[in-house]
């Protein structure tokens, strides 16, 4: 294949890529259905259901909170990337991924060719786990009833699971990450395409796993593909 010359882009490069573009090839840019049912909570709309959040205080979880974090982005997003939990920053500012991982992960969405107000954002867990120690069942049986009811008002065209807790939450499944990449999935009972990849975190701490994670991503942009 004949190079132009190597033309670095800032997103990719964060994310260990170094690109190559054509001549003349044009620069990155692109741009279901109901949940489980769950009483009461599957008939919000957004409005609704972020005053639900905002209140809840079905775990204890409640009790250590600065603030609930209940997920930002397009409503008619085609992308919803899910995460774990908010973390200190995020219960600070009350939104997700806004620590050193969001960066990442904004850094991520970009590589893909959009901006990050594109897609939407949100977290199995609406509020901080102390000490940022991992959710524990009950946690997840009480808070993942949200998540349902935003994937049915986004319907996303895909859902990107962010590290093993989101994907083994999505997917109910004990499967390790490792054993859940590379696969297309479903979400629940709908026919929304899912993939897995690496927590963002994750791949701050093992920046070697961004050109695998890299990998995954375009698995998903695939999957969107007319
Ligand atoms: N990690 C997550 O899983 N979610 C956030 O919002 C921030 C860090």
């Amino acid at each position: 294949m004949s190079k132009t010359g190597t033309r670095l882009d800032p997103h990719l490069a964060m994310m260990g890529i170094q690109t190559w573009r054509q001549r003349g090839a044009p620069a990155p840019g692109d741009g279901s259905d109901k949940a489980r049912p769950q009483a009461g909570v599957d008939e919000l709309d957004w409005g609704g259901l972020s005053e639900h959040v905002a209140s809840c205080t079905r775990c204890e979880l409640h009790a250590t909170r600065i603030q609930t974090v209940f997920g930002s982005g397009n409503k008619n997003a085609n992308w919803l990337f899910v995460g774990e939990a908010p973390g200190s920053e995020e219960d600070k500012q009350g939104l997700p991924f806004v620590g050193r991982a969001g960066k990442l992960l904004t850094a991520m969405i970009m590589a893909l060719g959009m901006q990050r107000e594109e897609v939407y954002i949100a977290n199995v867990l609406k509020c901080r786990p102390p000490n940022n120690r991992d959710p524990m069942g009950a946690e997840v049986t009480q808070c993942e009833r949200f998540l349902h009811r935003q994937v049915a008002l986004v319907q996303p065209k895909i859902i990107v699971a962010l590290g093993r807790f989101a994907a083994q939450s999505l997917l109910k499944t004990t499967r390790s990450i490792g054993k859940l990449r590379g696969e297309r999935f479903t979400y629940a009972a709908t026919e929304i395409p899912l993939i897995v990849t690496y927590h963002p975190a994750y791949l701050l701490r093992n920046p070697i796993d961004k050109r695998k994670a890299w990998q995954d991503l375009c698995l998903a942009k695939g999957l969107l593909a007319p």
